[in-house]
Order: structure tokens, then sequence, then C-alpha cells
């Protein structure tokens, strides 16, 4: 026989999957001796019957009937009794606690007789009458499902006797049925509207939010009524055994004499602070204290409980481990292993890099929340205010004379960069997180809102329009918050990040700072991955190694092509002849040189993983539709060829087009002028007695006919500068996997490859064949709304699909050559989620934007332990 229904002194705190994490608790505190009301739990089981089949189980009423006898039985009360009779509480309780989102009924078993029993008992008709009057309201709202506006239009007397009477009729008149005078009845009806209210579409929406499972069921916890509302003597309350907010030590709480748990729960009057108890009630309040005392030792971790004085008993109604902000889990966690209650391993566990992530950028104060312009992609967190402006060459001009400014576009592309560089947020009306506005905002380490659709950005009128259609003109401040992804008007005050600013530079400042650096050491210590960064700068190099990154992983030549280079591009791609193409290589060689210089002293004794170009050379080239109309209108001899190039270069499908390896085997030199300018910064390095180790990377590698006739001209050229130098320029070279084909045949890659790294990017791109630039502003909302997604598989490696691929090549790349170095330099890399993937997939490192870099190094650590 399945057991449906378990006594309070029969859980524990492991059975949160069959009694809830309310019935748990509630069974922990009952075996640890705390006052908890008796009562039992119905589980899970019963309700996942209930909800597949529509009946509860046949088992469950003889089941709730035996719990029910020996609680009147140990209370000695009845339920619906004339004397004193026994009230009972009927509350839902998940396994992961969904706040407010299903139902409660409280004081069943009342009735016409009952009540009169309870004037009796309680001497208050008042209160008697009062608790009726609740329970045809709740039970009416919730188990008959009439509209609530229904009872408050009834509602216009102080009389509760006669509000009882007043009720009745609202449920007569809504549902052609008298209320249940019997109380088994009323309490199997609740128990059904709990097991029913799993599926409340509120309870389904918060759900997806929070990616709880649909299938999980609620348990409902059966629970004697004790009443905070009996007279100055009584009360109720919620207390943390810390403060939530900081972590800071001492209890922290709110109480409220003669009221409800409800009223708490629903702000209705205003609660005082816990210490007041201490004065009403020292008994209590002394009581409370040593149970929260006990509660934390046990669970060795913050607590909240719910509790409730009925004329100066204490009962303990609810606990749980509490939640908590960022800050309070990095200083609690640390505080534990002071205290000796966890270990430093534990400590780690309790944390997590989206949390670190959050305290490492300034943010808006809390109390600044005011209703948002708009909404939008949180692409890159932290928090920014600046007066708008609509491109690039505006930004850097007004940053220039110190003002601060927000780029807004409708999407931003490679000629932005200068803009962005001089912008202190970045905001567009398109594209999500893998858009080159989040990619590169996130590598920078700039706040980012994209794809806020409800705006309109009209670039030529230089205005953005709002969707209650105010118009703002260029000039106008907004603040702009990366980590929420919303947009406000005007100036909202920041708060300063300590955590950043210990991370920059090392500076400790007080607690909280001492806790991310122990919890930082602690990872650095467990962990197997290597974490490197994805920078193409000898700055964000610095600042990468700053924040504790191994290497670099993925240096992006393409960046270096733009800005004032842009003519050389054109040039190589316009040269009519040999001669044209290798005079402008020539002169983009010294130019390359010198960044690699830059970067490769900056991550001296650290690998730095260079990879030739990749993206599809007209995007170096103007504006198709741009040209044609300055072709049109001053028809320049220079122009007319640009035009012609365009359009020959013009493809469909750029991302599928002549990118990547490809280009390097169809314009002739450019592997060469790239390979020879990182062979000779290595040499220049070498000479200034550096320990330069830079690594050729070749993007976009399909088979390895592509990757071995790159690979003979890397080697070529890397001979003829050792020969030259008279020193041994010795550059491992290796390939990006980021084409399902090149996956499924790591194995014969790896034969001219000296290691892989995973261009996760592209590689979800292709094996969904979902275009990682249009995808998240399209269709994804809608498949996100269906459940088809719970996150974006460009923000969380899709472990079934695109993992697989990844564990193959590595399995059948190690295969070829044991011991090949691998790892991963696609957004993922720096996605907590997936560092757990990568490390159990057995990869030496993940590479990730610099600001991600602390947070993958302490995810590498959680994945380790
Ligand atoms: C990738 O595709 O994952 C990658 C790192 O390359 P990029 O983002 O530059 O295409
Ligand atoms: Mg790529």
């Amino acid at each position: 026989m399945t057991r449906y229904v378990y006594e309070f002194s029969e859980g524990g705190r492991d059975m949160a999957d069959l009694l809830g994490g309310k019935g748990a608790n509630l069974a922990e505190m009952t075996r640890l001796g705390l006052p908890v009301p008796s009562g039992f739990t119905v589980t899970t089981d019963a309700c996942r019957e209930y909800l597949a089949t529509g009946e509860e189980p046949g088992e469950l009423g003889a089941q709730v009937a035996h719990a029910l006898v020996e609680l009147e039985r140990r209370t000695g009360r009845e339920l619906g009794g004339r004397d004193n009779p026994l009230l009972l509480s009927v509350r839902s309780g998940s396994k992961f606690s969904m706040p407010g989102m299903m139902e409660t009924i409280l004081d069943i078993g009342l009735g016409d007789v009952s009540v009169l029993g309870l004037v009796k008992a309680t001497g208050s008709e008042h209160f008697a009458w009062d608790s009726y009057r609740r329970l045809l309201q709740m039970y009416g709202r919730t188990v008959l499902g009439i509209a609530p506006e229904l009872f408050d239009r009834r509602g216009s007397t102080d009389d509760p006797a006669r509000l009882v009477e007043d009720f009745k009729q609202v449920i007569r008149d809504a549902t052609g049925e008298e209320f249940p005078q019997d109380p088994g009845a009323q309490l199997y009806r609740s128990i059904q509207a709990v097991f029913r209210s799993w599926n409340s579409e509120r309870a389904r929406l918060y759900r997806r939010r929070e990616h709880i499972p649909d299938d999980l069921g609620t348990a409902v916890n059966i629970q004697v009524m004790v009443f905070g509302n009996r007279g100055p003597d009584s009360g109720t309350g919620v207390a943390f055994t810390r403060d939530p907010a900081t972590g800071a030590r001492g209890v922290y709480g709110d109480y409220l004499p003669d009221a409800q748990g409800e009223d708490v729960v629903a702000g209705i009057r205003n609660a005082v602070p816990l210490a007041e108890l201490e004065r009403l009630d020292p008994s209590s309040y002394r009581q409370l204290i040593d149970h929260m005392g006990r509660l934390e030792h046990h669970y060795r971790d913050l607590c909240d409980v719910e509790f409730t004085i009925e004329r100066g008993t204490l009962w303990m109604l609810q606990t749980r481990v509490g939640k908590r902000t960022a800050e309070a889990a990095f200083r609690i966690a640390e505080a534990l292993v002071d205290e000796k209650l966890i270990g430093e391993d534990e400590a780690l566990a309790r944390v997590g890099g989206a949390q670190l992530a959050r305290l490492m950028f300034p943010r808006f104060e809390a109390h600044a929340e005011t209703k948002p312009l708009a909404h939008g992609v949180p692409a890159s967190p932290g928090a920014a205010v600046g007066a708008i402006v609509f491109d690039s060459a505006e930004a850097v001009r007004r940053a220039a004379t110190g003002e601060k400014v927000i780029l807004v576009r409708r999407e931003t592309t490679p000629d932005d960069l200068p803009g962005m560089v001089a912008a202190e947020a970045v905001l567009t009306s398109r594209g999500g997180k893998t858009s080159h506005a989040a990619v590169v905002a996130r590598g920078m380490g700039k706040v980012c809102v994209c794809g806020a659709e409800e705006l309109t950005v009209d670039v030529e009128a230089r205005t953005l329009t709002a969707p209650d259609r105010t118009v703002l003109a260029e000039g106008t401040v907004l603040s702009v918050d990366g980590t929420a992804g919303t947009v406000h008007l005007g100036a909202l005050p920041l708060t300063d990040s300590p955590v950043g600013r210990f991370l920059d530079t090392g500076e400790r400042d007080g607690v909280l700072t001492d806790a991310v650096a122990r919890t930082l050491e602690h990872a650095d210590s467990v962990r197997h991955l290597g974490v490197r960064a994805n920078a193409d700068t000898p700055e964000d190099a610095a600042r990468a190694r700053r924040y504790g990154a191994e290497g670099i992983g993925l240096c992006r030549t393409e960046h270096m092509f733009l800005g004032e280079r842009r003519g050389l591009v054109e040039a190589m791609i316009l040269a009519e002849d040999e001669a044209g193409r290798c005079a402008a290589l020539d002169a983009l060689l010294p130019l390359q040189r010198a960044d690699f210089v830059g970067i490769l002293a900056e991550m001296d004794g650290l690998p730095v993983t260079i990879r030739l170009i990749d993206p599809p050379l007209h995007e170096f080239l103007p504006d198709r539709t741009e040209l044609a109309v300055r072709v049109a209108t001053h028809p320049t001899a220079h122009d007319r060829r640009l035009l012609a190039a365009v359009e020959r270069m013009h493809e469909s499908n750029p991302m599928l087009g002549l990118r990547g390896v490809r280009l390097g085997l169809v314009v002739p030199g450019l592997v060469e002028m790239q390979v020879r300018a990182i062979a000779e910064a290595v040499v220049e390095r070498l000479e200034a007695g550096g320990d330069p180790r830079a690594e050729i990377m070749v993007p976009l590698v399909g088979t390895v006919g592509e990757l071995r006739i790159v690979r003979a001209t890397a080697e070529r050229v890397l001979a003829e500068v050792s020969k030259a130098s008279g020193l041994t320029v010795d550059c491992p070279i290796g390939t990006m996997i980021e084409l399902p084909r090149a996956a499924l045949t790591a194995g014969r890659i790896a034969e001219a490859a000296d290691f892989f790294s995973f261009g996760t990017n592209d590689l979800t791109q292709t094996a969904w064949g979902l275009s990682r630039d249009d995808v998240e502003a399209s269709f994804f909302p809608a498949y996100l709304a269906q459940g088809i997604f719970a996150t974006s598989p460009f923000e969380t490696l899709d472990r079934d699909g695109v993992g697989r691929l990844v564990r193959i090549a590595v399995e059948e790349g190690r295969a070829t050559k044991p011991g090949l170095k691998i790892g991963v330099c696609g957004e993922h890399g720096g996605d907590p989620d997936s560092i757990h993937f990568f490390h159990d997939t057995g990869l030496d490192y993940v590479s990730c934007s610099p600001f991600r870099v602390p947070a993958a190094r302490l995810e590498a650590g959680r994945a380790a332990l």
C-alpha cells in the first residue's frame, strides 16, 4: 500500500521530494523538539496522481481520516466539535519554494455548531465569528472558485456574525450549494483545491520563470491552527538568523502584535522590529532566539522562520534555509567557515558565479527602483547613467569633453566600436545576448541592454521613442540597468562596487571583499579547468590577467582591422594585381605585429591563442546601399570600384560564406602576413628578454584538408622567421571546432592540430541551424514561452545536442592524439552551467571575456567539488 500521509513526527528534511520543503522542515523541527503545532502532510505522490487522473488515490481518504483521528486524540479536541473545537490550516508546499503562488485555507472545521464552541472556548464572540467569516471567504474563493469581489461587495458591515450570513448567501448564489457544515468535507475539498492550485496560471508562470519542473506537484500540510490575533499577548512574525540583505550576524525580523500570519505576509499592517518583542514578551523572545540558534546550527546555514505567539505561548510555523542577496551569500558562507560549521568546500558550493558577477559592477541603489521606460535583454551587467547619442562619432566627441554618454543604436556593427568604447552603456532595440552589441559590450565590461523592442530608434532624426510615445532627443539622460535589462528616464543614484575594485586592484576593504577573496582562493586551489580570457587589446589582456586569467584563449584579429586600418583592408580587397595586394598586406604587417607585441608583453609567460582572421571581408567594406547612393550622386572611380567589389562579394548567407579558414585559402598572402606578424612579434619579445607563448588558431575548419594547407603555410613562415632571426619560433598550430562536421571528424582533424578550441557560438548556430544574430529577437520569445527552450542555447550550452558534438570531438580528438589540449572560447566559456559541463567533459580550459574570468574561476572550482 502506498503511503500518502505522514505525520510531522515521521518525516525529515531530506524528504522534500515527497513532503515538499515546508512539510519536510516542519517534520525536522518536530523531531528537534521545537514547539510545532501538530499535523500531517499529504505527499506530492497524491497530488501527482490527482492531477493525472482527476481523482485522488483511493487510499487517501482512509489515510487522512486515520491521521485526523490521531490528531484529535493527541490534542484532545474534535474537528467540528461543540467544545473547544479543533481548527486546521491547509497549506501547499512544493519541493521548491513558490511564495504565494498556490493556495492556503485557514480555520477549517468551523460551522454553525462549532463556531459556538469556539465562542465558549475563547470567550470572544468577535474572534470566533470573524474566524468563521474568514473561512467562508477563503473556502469560497479557493475551493469554489468564487470571484473575490463578490465577497468584498457584501463586506459592508462590521458585525462578523452578519457577515457570515451574507457570505453564506454569496456562496449559495454563486454555486447553488450550501457551504458544507461537515468538517471532513471541508478538509477533503480544501486538499483537492491545493492540488489544483499547482496548475494555476500564476504558478505555471512562476515555474517557467524559475525553471522549476512542471511535474513535481505540491504536498499539502494540514496543521492545528494557532492564533496570533487573540489580544496583546499574541502576535505573529517572521525572522532570519542573520541579515539576509548583508549577511551580518544577529537575528533580524518583524513582529506584528495581535495579528495572523497572513496579515504580515500581505503587509496589511505595519510590523515592528523583532527587538520590540523582547520588551513585549521577554520569555517568548528568549525562546525564539534559542530555537533560531538551534536551527542555524542544525541546518548549518541562515534560516528564516515564521512564528506565532498565542496568549504567551510560542509556536514555530515554518523554517527553511533562507534566501539571501549575493553579498550575504558570500559573507555568510565564509562566516560559517570561521564558526567551524562548514568547510571551505561547502562554502564554495554555496555561492555561484552569477552571484559574483552581480557584485562586480556598480548598481542602482535598491530604493531607486522606478518604473522602467522600457525593457530589453539584460546583455551585460552593471548600471550606467548618461546622455543618449545616436552614433559612434557623437559618442566619441561628447566623451572627449568628459560627458557620460549612452550609445543608442538599432543594432551595432564593428563600425560602432569607437562609440562603444567611449560610451558608459550600449542600448539597442534589436538583437539578443549573442548580438554584436552584447558580445562586444560584455567583452569590454560595458553595460548593455539590447533588443529593447518597445523603443523606436530613429538614427536619422536622432530620436528615441518610448512605448508611451514620448520622444527623447539626443542628449536626454537615461539610466540603463544591464543586470535587470531595464531602461529608466533620468539619472538614478548609483552605488559603487567594492568587489569590482578588489578584483581590479587586489585591495580588500572589509568583510565582503575578504569573503570573496577567500572563496576565490579556494576555488583556484581545487579547480582542474584552466581559465583564460578572450581579449584582443593589451588593455583587455592586462585586465584579464589582474582578474586571474591564465592566458588568452581567443584573440580575434579582425578587431585589429578596423578604424584607420580599414583603408588598408579595402586596398587589399580591391587590389587588381599581386603587387597591389602585397603592398596592402605589407602595410598591414607592422601594425598587426605591434598589436601582438603589446598583447604578448601583457601575457608574458602565459599562452596567447591568436586566431587568424574570421569574418567575411565585406564586413570591412562600406554599406552597399549607402555606397550605391554615393555612386549615383557623386561618382568617383574609387567608389565605383568599391561598389563593384561590394557587389562581387555580396552573399545571401555570409555566416555560411567566405569566412574563417576559407578566407585564408582564397586570398593569397593573408595567412602568410598574419603568421609572419605573429612570428616576428615573438622574435621581438624574445629579443627583449620576454617569454612569449603565442599559439596560432585557424577558425571555421570543416575538414582536415583545409587545416593541412594552412598549417603547411604557417610552418613555412615560422621556419623562415626562425631562420632570419636565428631564434626558434615554435608556435603550436591548432584549430577551432565550430562546425558539426569538424566535431564529427575530429579524429582526422587532430592529425593536423596541436590543440582544439570549441567555438560554441558558431557550433550552436550551425548545429541548430539558428542564426546567432537574428534569432533572439525573432522567435525566441515564443519558444521560451512554449517551454521549448528553458534558456537560450546561445547562453547555456545545449548538452544533449551541441554537447554531444563536443563530447564526440573530445573523445575522437584524444583517441588520435592522447593528451590533446582542448579548450572552449565561445560565450559558453563564461556561463556557470556550461562550465560544469566542460569540466565533466574533460576540457583543459575555458576562455571568456575578461569580466567573466572571476566567475569562471569560481564555477570551475565548484565543478571540481
Ligand atoms: C565561436 O564561434 O564560438 C567563437 C568563439 O568565434 P566567434 O564568436 O568569433 O565567431
Ligand atoms: Mg566562431
